[in-house]
């Protein structure tokens, strides 16, 4: 049993090996006080400054790729190649918004009876980031990129089980010379965030993280009269039609639905399949989910790590044996590894695929968040549609077809944030992010995450 504190424990051992006491409450109200503090004057830089700072914060990420991907890797357990890969797409998140932030918030002139009217977009103040564990660097730099850029200043909440990569976070940020107190991590557990969001000095929040965290924050942030980004969970439709290209469509969705080991918002969950293609698709699904290694994330031939921790394997498990007490049929998996085996001693979960699913079982409506595929059978585009918004959630979609009339109707009709017709659902600093229904709500990266976070100011002169 562990005490009060926050704990690094490696997911692939049990072991834990860094505790950090949590702040007190002094010490949240000196960071406040240096948050405000900072962005009296941090609000008065250019662009060309802060850019300066933000390409200086790429290059340290991109230096210290190696080291931050293995902090990464021991604390919530994803592959080793996958947490490098993480850091550096930060650094391409930090160049994006470098370069571009400047042009996304140039005044905009409008012409009306005024001499000169016009809009100019300035920074809200201090803004408090409430983040997962699941890309413990990425989710934090997508809101770093635009909010930092802006000119607003932050205050990182990160999830509990990540407190040494939030400390990496900030110790980035100063190392890529921003003033003290432009950015800082709080280590404070998920009852801290109320007090902290309804405080005057903090102007809004952004939040990644479950539908629960997501109703509780925006609740507060509503009740405070302050604007809100929720990125909550998904559980996305992967539809595949028979014009598909069959081959690809199955090797990509081994990878979409077991991306960072299963534990993603926007990792395929629900692979709706045309009856024609069903069986074919089904068999070369599952072949390539069962050649996948589960094992010691920090192993380069490892494909799945265990999960972040065991609450989530039980919840995992959970879900899969109520779907199989209720007539899902297991084509994969569902097992969780006994006795004296590594695999034993970590939080590892097979990677499990199930079909013959109903809307009795959990799984037709919960998030899985896990190596688990849900596969349902449907016989035309109506039934597709209807089984891929039969869902609470709305965050993104893959869909596979070559028929133009289908990829508008998908397009047209899927209730998701983002449709990606045939390929993979990722994210781009290019391209907006975000979801609708109990996805949540604002977006994220392109010029329109940047927007999310200024004040739209009207001026109108004479
Ligand atoms: P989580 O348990 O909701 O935690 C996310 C963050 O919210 C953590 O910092 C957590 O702090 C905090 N939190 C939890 N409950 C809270 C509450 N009642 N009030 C204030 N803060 C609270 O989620 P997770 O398990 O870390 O992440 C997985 C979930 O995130 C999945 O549902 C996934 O789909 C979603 N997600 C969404 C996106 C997206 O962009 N849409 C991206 C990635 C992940 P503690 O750790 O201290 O509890």
């Amino acid at each position: 049993q562990q005490g009060a504190g926050m704990h690094s424990v490696n997911p692939a051992t049990g072991e834990t090996f860094a505790s950090y006491d949590t702040l007190s409450p002094e010490q949240i109200e000196e960071r406040l006080s240096r948050a405000v503090v900072a962005f009296e004057s941090y609000r008065l830089s250019s662009f060309e400054q802060r850019a300066a700072w933000m390409t200086r914060a790429a290059e340290v990420l991109e230096a210290r790729a190696q080291e931050l991907g293995e902090l990464a890797t021991r604390e919530m357990g994803k592959t080793l190649a996958a947490a490098v890969a993480e850091v550096k797409k930060c650094a391409s998140g930090c160049r994006y918004y470098a370069q571009n932030a400047e042009k996304f918030l140039a005044d905009e002139g409008v012409v009306t009876e005024a001499e000169r009217a016009y809009v100019t977009y300035q920074p809200l103040g201090v803004v408090l980031a409430v983040m997962p564990w699941n890309f413990p660097y990425w989710q934090v730099f997508r809101f770093i990129g635009p909010a930092i850029m802006a000119g607003n200043v932050g205050l990182l909440k990160h999830a509990s089980n990540v407190p040494g990569c939030a400390l990496a976070i900030e110790s980035v940020m100063t190392e890529a010379g921003f003033p003290q107190g432009v950015f800082q991590t709080l280590l404070v557990g998920s009852k801290g965030v109320e007090a902290i969001l309804k405080d005057d000095r903090v102007r809004a929040v952004s939040l990644t993280g479950s539908e629960g965290a997501g109703r509780s924050v925006a609740g507060t942030a509503g009740a405070a009269i302050k604007p809100a980004v929720m990125e909550l969970g998904g559980s996305d439709p992967f539809i595949v039609m028979p014009s598909a290209d069959l081959e690809l469509s199955i090797k990509t969705a081994v990878t979409a639905r077991t991306i960072n080991n299963g534990q993603s918002c926007i990792a395929a969950k629900r692979f709706i399949v045309h009856a024609d293609i069903y069986d074919r698709f089904v068999d070369g699904f599952v072949a390539g989910l069962a050649a996948l290694k589960l094992g010691d994330p920090m192993l380069e031939d490892t494909d799945i790590g265990p999960l972040a921790t065991p609450a989530i394997r039980d919840e995992v498990h959970g879900l899969v044996q109520d779907a199989v007490q209720k007539g899902a049929k297991v084509l994969l998996g569902g097992q969780v590894p006994a006795g004296q085996s590594q695999l034993a001693q970590g939080n590892y979960y097979p990677v499990t695929a199930l079909s013959e699913l109903t809307p009795e079982m959990e799984v037709y409506g919960e998030e899985v968040f896990g190596p688990v595929a849900l596969i349902f059978r449907v016989a035309d585009i109506e039934g597709a549609v209807k089984v891929a918004n039969a869902t609470r959630f709305g965050l993104a979609s893959s869909v596979w077809t070559t028929d133009k009339a289908e990829q508008a109707r998908f397009v047209r009709d899927i209730e998701a944030g983002s449709v990606f017709v045939n390929s993979m659902v990722a994210s781009d600093p290019r391209l907006p992010f975000g979801g609708v229904k109990a996805s949540g709500f604002g977006r994220e990266l392109s010029r329109h995450g940047i927007h999310e976070f200024v004040n739209t100011k009207t001026v109108s002169i004479g």
